[in-house]
């Protein structure tokens, strides 16, 4: 190879030079190959009339150098790890934000699943024509509020003055007996408390005990259970005075028994159980003997006032899961629910002799007086609660008939 060729080569080699030492350092490499293209044109210089190639391979030489200026571009800068450390420090920050947002929209969203259960079940209770139907909804919005099967809201109102168990979170679910809670509370709870395991609050309006909370496990203190007893306070007592309403309305205002209405779905309801049990129902119509001489003789007043005894001694005789109604009149109804016949009889016969032992007395005056009893039984006397109403009827017309205080079974007629 001689002088030109070698310095051609030069000139050819200078822009890979300057382009491979450019990766290293951009403005060493650009020197470099800068410096060797100048040498190689300076040493071409004396044979550049040798030819147009070599002014070709010159600017090729040029163009290239400058492309690969161009092309290591920052390539030999070294990294700016201060920028890089600042923007990791915001990714993480942004990170940490993030995750901060996420827990508060669990914490909202938890928060806003309790408010909206308090808010439902009183607006339920505010509503409700049905208490019975809204007691299955409100178990509902117990087990959102307090995130547990075991919660239980029992309501004033219940026999013997106690409280019965109105909405439960989950049907079935291990909560002990209302007894059974206060005995382990010791008492009726006057405010929000954690006992035996279990969360405690009393719902209370104007000093008046409506019910009691009592809720086992769940995410919910007895602040917190305390708060869902205060919102549900005003409109639970609306239920409970919906209820006195409803229950007046069932009941006869004399004697404190079931309206005739009442007694009739009684009967209904105690038919349908007894046929899907297989089991048996007892009704007895009992009816005063000439309670209208009694009334002529002695005046209204008196005429109330055996009737309300009466209605007391029937309601003696029987079982209290028995159904005692004031059919009208001086004309009572009883459903005796899985009696067999020979007990029913035997019952109808003894309320009978109660009630001619008895003595009636208002003020100076002194009665005795006797009745009359009808009796039927499912399914021997009919399959229907008219079938059966009928044939006791039917047996009190013949106790009547046969001349009165007497006892007849519509089996016997
Ligand atoms: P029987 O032995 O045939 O049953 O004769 P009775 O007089 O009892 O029968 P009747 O049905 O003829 O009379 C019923 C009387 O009951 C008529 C009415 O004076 C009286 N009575 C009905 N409801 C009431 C009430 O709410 N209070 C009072 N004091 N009397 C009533
Ligand atoms: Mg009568
Ligand atoms: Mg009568």
């Amino acid at each position: 190879m001689n002088a030109p060729e070698l310095w051609t080569a030069a000139a050819a080699a200078a822009p890979l030079l300057s382009y491979f030492l450019g990766r290293y350092n951009r403005w060493g490499g650009l020197a470099a190959g800068a410096a060797l293209f100048a040498a190689a044109s300076f040493m071409l210089a004396g044979q550049i009339s040798a030819g147009a190639p070599y002014a070709a391979l010159a600017l090729w030489a040029a163009a290239a150098l400058a492309h690969s200026a161009l092309l290591n571009g920052s390539a030999g800068t070294p990294p700016d790890r201060s920028r890089l450390e600042g923007a990791l420090a915001r990714a993480a920050a942004l990170e940490r934000q993030l995750s901060t947002i996420k827990t508060e929209a669990t914490v909202n969203a938890a928060g806003e699943k309790k408010s909206l259960a308090v808010y439902s079940a009183v607006k339920l209770l505010s509503e409700t024509v049905e208490p019975q139907a809204a007691s299955k909804q409100l178990g509902k919005y117990l087990a959102d509020y307090f995130e547990t099967d075991e919660a239980a809201l029992y309501m004033a109102g219940g026999t013997a003055g106690g409280m019965e168990l109105f909405a439960q979170a989950q049907r079935g679910s291990a909560l002990p007996t209302y007894s059974e809670l206060l005995r382990q509370a010791g008492g009726f709870p006057g405010e929000p408390l954690a006992a035996a395991g279990l969360t405690l609050a009393p719902v209370c309006a104007g000093g008046a005990a409506l019910g009691l909370l009592a809720v086992r496990g769940g995410s919910q203190g007895p602040e917190s259970a305390g708060r869902f007893a205060a919102e549900i306070a005003f409109a639970l007592k609306r239920v409970l005075l919906f209820r006195q309403v409803e229950w007046l309305s069932q009941t006869d205002g004399l004697t404190g028994l079931w309206r005739r209405g009442a007694l009739d779905e009684k009967v209904k309801e105690e038919i349908r159980r007894a046929a899907a049990f297989r089991t048996t129902m007892g009704f007895m119509i009992a009816d005063i003997d000439h309670f209208k001489h009694l009334n002529d003789t002695y005046g209204h007043q008196f005429g109330d006032a055996v009737l309300r005894r009466v209605a007391e001694l029937l309601k003696a005789g029987v079982y209290e899961t028995d159904f005692v109604g004031r059919y009208g009149g001086e004309e009572f109804g009883i459903v005796l629910p899985r009696a067999e016949s020979a007990g029913v009889l035997r019952k109808a016969e003894a309320i009978r002799s109660r009630i001619e032992a008895e003595t009636f007395s208002q003020g100076l005056e002194r009665v005795r007086l006797t009745v009359s009893i009808g009796i039927a039984h499912f399914p021997r006397d009919g399959r229907t609660p008219e079938d059966i109403v009928a044939r006791a009827d039917a047996a009190l017309y013949a106790a009547k008939e046969g001349g009165r205080n007497r006892v007849i079974d519509a089996g016997n007629l």
